[in-house]
């Protein structure tokens, strides 16, 4: 019986196995981590082309069926099989990922498998179809989302197919496609926490102006909190007066949300992973609370806005908006915010 809950859909096309494992290029020298192995319809021909399978599995069912097929069978001496949640497990070395993902494990898999000290060769990973678009969209398309900057920072991902609900048993409600993920080797030297720090802010509204996202006091709350942050680890002196750091209630609107386009509320925001002080961004930007608008006053959130105002100018991308701005873009309003103290992590 199919627990829905872990994603159980057996891939039945035969012909969708072959070009999975066609796509992944695999030596014989090869050890594959296959996430989610069910039944093993994709294990056993990893199993013809690589030196070894770790499959992990969290299903204690289908970790026994997948031991009863090769059980005798001159590879069983090549497959492994650890039993539990992929997204809690250490995870040995391997070169290749394949897998036929359970799809509620998506976004969690794609950003272990790039943080991993040595990240693999290659992915070839099936998602849920929307996810997908995501990981492959351009800036300027409706996917383009902070999954898609961030995943295309740290690998080459191409689309590989589509496959349709038909090649599954039982059928998923959803449409599905195949991925290459290919990790950039060298790693970009970047801070992932950096990174990912400024796209959480800049794509909690993708097509809001920057200079808007960044006016938002209660980013500027963020930033100033990781500025005196930074400057106490650097025994950088701050300077203070009585009352720095004090916040005004109610006083006078602040600019910021000048262009603030009205019917922006009813854009989406993307993330379910916030972390804490994130949700206040998220309601300040979606104007819930305007009588909640603060005016922070005091030398430090003074430097710090000049400082936001300095690298807008310098960076030339004040009025540009998430939605449109790529890898480049993006490496150099970092690279500035950072030059001025100024860290996301
Ligand atoms: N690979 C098989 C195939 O293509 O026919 C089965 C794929 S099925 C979509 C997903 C598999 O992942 C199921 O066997 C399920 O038990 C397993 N699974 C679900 N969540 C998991 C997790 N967090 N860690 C490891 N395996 C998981």
């Amino acid at each position: 019986k199919m627990n829905k809950d872990m994603g159980q859909h057996i891939l039945i096309n035969p012909g969708i196995v072959d070009r999975i494992i066609d796509k992944a290029a695999l030596k014989q020298s090869d050890v594959v981590l296959e996430v989610g192995p069910g039944t093993g319809n994709l294990t056993m021909k990893i199993l013809e082309n690589a030196r070894k399978v770790i499959a992990v599995e969290m299903d204690p069912r289908m970790a026994a069926e997948l031991t009863k097929r090769v059980q005798g069978k001159p590879v069983e001496r090549k497959l492994e099989i650890l039993l539990g949640d992929v997204i809690k497990t250490e995870l040995p070395y391997f070169d290749v990922c394949i897998s036929n993902t359970p799809y509620q494990i998506s976004s969690p898999l794609v950003f272990k498998l790039l943080a991993l000290p040595t990240p693999p060769r290659m992915c070839v990973l099936m998602f849920q179809k929307e996810f997908a678009d995501r990981l492959t969209a351009q800036p300027g398309d409706a996917f383009y989302s902070r999954l898609s900057a961030n995943v295309q920072m740290w690998s080459k991902v191409t689309h590989v197919m589509k496959v349709g609900k038909g090649n599954f048993k039982p059928p998923p409600q959803v449409e599905s496609a195949v991925v290459k993920i290919e990790p950039k080797v060298p790693r970009p030297t970047v801070s992932y926490e950096e990174w990912d720090g400024m796209l959480r802010i800049l794509f909690i509204r993708k097509n809001k102006t920057i200079s808007a996202v960044f006016g938002l006091s209660t980013v500027q709350t963020l930033i100033e909190r990781n500025y005196r942050t930074w400057c106490a680890q650097n025994d950088i002196p701050l300077e203070t007066e009585e009352g720095d750091g004090d916040v005004e209630m109610g006083g006078e609107a602040e600019e910021v949300a000048a262009d603030n386009d009205a019917m922006e509320g009813l854009e989406g925001v993307e993330d379910d992973d916030l972390p804490r002080g994130y949700h206040e961004i998220i309601n300040e930007s979606r104007g819930a609370k305007k009588q909640g608008k603060r005016k922070y006053r005091g030398k430090v959130a003074e430097l710090v806005r000049s400082k936001v105002k300095k690298v807008l100018e310098e960076t030339d991308l004040a009025n540009r908006r998430a939605a449109k701005c790529d890898q480049g873009d993006f490496l150099s309003l970092l690279y500035t915010f950072n030059k001025e103290g100024i860290h996301f992590n």
